[in-house]
């Protein structure tokens, strides 16, 4: 979403809902959550688990936190603990979560996002974040633990999480939504669960054949399918066009990717949406 416009100023981010963690492939699953209709993914590795993003309001990131630690508690035949939470970047329906999450992981989570993120959340200007904090009675936002600077996480060296049987690989591609998108490479090395025949989702739930096995990706706002790319008064667009199609070369043809609001696509589906995004910007 975006921190200008018209719809932004509408939503009543006091009312939320979040819908189950559904699996989309090998150890990764995603919640559609409300409002803004967001994606929360949940990555399962053998020693820790890895939440992308964290809804709007508090309570939900607590829900949030406790249904993937549900999730968790069989996907890998042992409990292992929702150790991460990756912010994709600064917009409030993407991070306002977090206090719930920390209010049930204390201590044990980490959460990390891009240098840039909450630069300007608290400013004097007077964002959508501010009035969203004020409209939830929010007297702070906790910030993520870890920033990662550009040069920690580019396309070719990208920031990586070995969560047991899968990686997470991070990058920072360019100014495009915001200043601080991150986008998540996740690759299951398919050694988990021998035997079977379907590819295991977590939560016991499998996702069949070929499908399960081919990496996803999570976009964040780069990529939007449930309405045009939304682009703020911090976002270039230019810039996101060409970054966009850094992300098909980081992702890769055969990837899923899943946008910050919308279902899941492939990368024809968000080679398209860049070229929308240059014509927008030539035009
Ligand atoms: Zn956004």
């Amino acid at each position: 979403m975006n921190d200008a416009g018209e719809g932004a100023m509408t939503v009543q981010v006091d009312r939320w809902s979040n819908g189950p963690f559904e699996p989309v492939a090998d150890r990764v699953l995603v919640a559609r959550c409300q409002p803004c209709d967001v994606n929360v993914g949940l990555v399962v590795g053998d020693a820790a688990a890895l939440l992308v993003d964290v809804g709007t309001h508090p309570e939900q990131g607590a829900a949030l936190y406790r249904a993937a630690v549900r999730e968790t508690e069989d996907a890998a035949r042992h409990p292992v603990p929702v150790r991460w939470a990756l912010l994709t970047h600064d917009h409030y329906d993407h991070w306002f979560g977090l206090s719930g999450v920390r209010a049930e992981a204390g201590e044990r989570l980490i959460a990390a996002a891009h240098a840039w993120f909450g630069r300007r959340h608290g400013a004097e200007e007077d964002g959508e974040n501010e009035r969203v904090q004020r409209q939830l009675g929010l007297a702070d936002v906790p910030m993520p633990d870890l920033r990662l600077e550009s040069a920690q996480c580019t396309a070719e060296d990208p920031w990586t999480l070995d969560l047991g049987g899968v990686t997470v690989q991070v990058a920072w591609l360019g100014h495009a939504h915001t200043p601080s998108d991150l986008v998540a490479r996740v690759e299951a090395d398919g050694t988990a669960h021998p035997g079977r025949t379907g590819v295991p989702g977590a939560g016991g739930r499998a996702v069949e054949g070929a499908a399960g096995r081919r990496p996803v990706v999570f976009a964040g706002d780069l990529v939007e399918e449930s309405g045009p790319p939304q682009a703020g008064g911090e976002a270039d667009v230019p810039g996101w066009a060409a970054v966009v199609g850094k992300l098909v070369e980081f992702g890769g043809e055969d990837a899923l990717y899943v946008p910050g609001h919308g279902a899941p696509v492939d990368a024809a589906f968000v080679r398209a949406q860049g070229e929308e995004l240059a014509a927008r910007a030539a035009g």
